[in-house]
């Protein structure tokens, strides 16, 4: 397991909100507007932020990053979506290279961490979902043949974001057929792929025209051969790998519902201040407020579950319900939100320069991905709960 991170001092998680805070103002609207109108990458975003640390407070010091823990990235990614921005084009890097850090091998984390941290090199491609098995994860039909000292990979991959902006690729393949394996989890492998190395030598990469700007990519593996090195802990036990990394997928995502939240919360309130219709400002009727204020209450309450099972991830605990709650639950309050700020608008909500169409399109993406509602519902239903199975 990974070093656990010194408890950081609230003045600190303070002082990197400000800083991000400085960053973000410095890509306002427009910005996003273009690239989310151009389908295009917010490179310039990105490298201030990988510039910054941001992106490596989850990679010890002794690897280059900061070692800050999740509730220092809870706060990064919370502070992005809060102020209009948008992580997704480079979250992927803190909760997959937790993969890496927790499974890899010494010789691997000094291979590849020390780049990541100083920005060298992208690990922002994480190849888990497939056209024909979606959420069935176990039934995924990529497959990793070893071959003398590498693995040749033959398979697909769908919605693999950032694909073509990422040197790395965190990829899930079966190792060994499905009815081979004495348990149902076991035959998935991870890799590491180096998607420099395999564009033009069998990987291609096709773009998804999407919903939101969010640079989806279908990928398809034939014959792509990966050093036997690049094999992330013992072959077989991928999909517990993948696993151990989700609490901190859920809860750095329910971070970005929660700024997501609080930027459609203080939209309507300034709209509903300063919009005049019937001789007055419309927040001064109660079927607009109370929408605002519900929203409030719903996001608060989340943000107390988010930075709950932030700080257990922190201490080193199980945090399983927590991370997968407060997933949910901040997934519903931006989403409530999200709706309340387009009534809130009125017409204006469907123009393009108030922003609220697009962060609506955006924050409606976390009802699916990377986990939808329904399989968070049966996580707490079995695990927490001790209901019966139902898949
Ligand atoms: C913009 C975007 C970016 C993405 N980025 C990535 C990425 O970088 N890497 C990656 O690997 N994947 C990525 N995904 C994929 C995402 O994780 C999946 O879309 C998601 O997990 C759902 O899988 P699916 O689309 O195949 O839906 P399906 O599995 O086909 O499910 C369809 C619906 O049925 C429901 N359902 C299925 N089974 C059950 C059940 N047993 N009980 C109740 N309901 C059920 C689901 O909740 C869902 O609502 C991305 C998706 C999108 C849209």
């Amino acid at each position: 397991m990974a070093e656990l991170a010194d408890p950081l001092p609230d003045d600190d998680i303070t002082a990197i909100r400000r800083s991000v805070k400085g960053i973000c103002d410095r890509f306002p609207g427009d910005y996003w507007r273009e690239k989310d109108r151009e389908r295009a990458y917010p490179t310039e975003f990105v490298r201030a932020l990988t510039e910054d640390g941001f992106l490596s407070v989850l990679i010890p010091e002794a690897y280059g990053g900061s070692g800050l823990g999740l509730r220092a990235a809870v706060a990064i990614l919370e502070e992005i979506h809060k102020n209009g921005c948008n992580a997704a084009a480079c979250h992927a890097q803190m909760y997959t290279m937790g993969t890496l850090l927790n499974h890899g091998s010494d010789a691997q984390k000094s291979q590849w961490l020390p780049a990541i941290a100083s920005g060298d090199l992208r690990l922002q491609a994480f190849g888990v979902t497939e056209p024909t098995s979606g959420t069935d994860t176990l039934s995924l039909r990529t497959t990793a043949v070893r071959d003398g000292d590498h693995y040749v990979v033959n398979g697909q991959k769908v919605w693999t974001s950032r694909a073509e902006h990422s040197d790395l690729m965190l990829l899930l393949a079966r190792t060994t057929p499905k009815d081979q394996v004495e348990k149902k989890s076991g035959g998935l492998s991870v890799f590491v792929v180096d998607m420099r190395e395999a564009l033009g030598n069998g990987l291609t990469i096709r773009p998804i025209r999407a919903m939101i700007n969010h640079s989806s990519t279908e990928v398809f593996f034939e014959n792509v051969r990966v050093p036997a090195g690049n094999l992330l802990g013992e072959e077989g036990k991928g999909f517990r790998y993948i696993l151990d990394g989700m609490n901190a997928e859920r809860t750095l995502i329910a971070a970005e519902c929660l700024g997501d939240s609080t930027w459609f919360i203080d939209k309507a309130v300034a709209y509903a201040n300063e919009r005049n219709v019937f001789g007055g400002p419309i927040g001064r009727n109660q079927g607009i407020q109370f929408p605002i204020a519900r929203a409030h209450a719903e996001t608060e309450a989340a943000r107390l579950m988010v930075y709950r099972a932030a700080e257990m991830f922190d201490r080193g605990e199980p945090c399983g319900p927590e991370a997968n709650m407060a997933k949910l639950l901040a997934a519903d309050a931006s989403w409530h939100a999200a709706d309340m700020c387009m009534q809130t608008h009125g017409g204006f909500a469907f123009a393009e320069e108030y922003d609220v169409e697009r962060k609506f399109r955006e924050t409606r993406l976390y009802q699916i991905a990377p986990i939808s509602t329904n399989l968070i519902l049966s996580y707490v239903a079995e695990h927490v709960l001790g209901l019966p199975r139902s898949y």
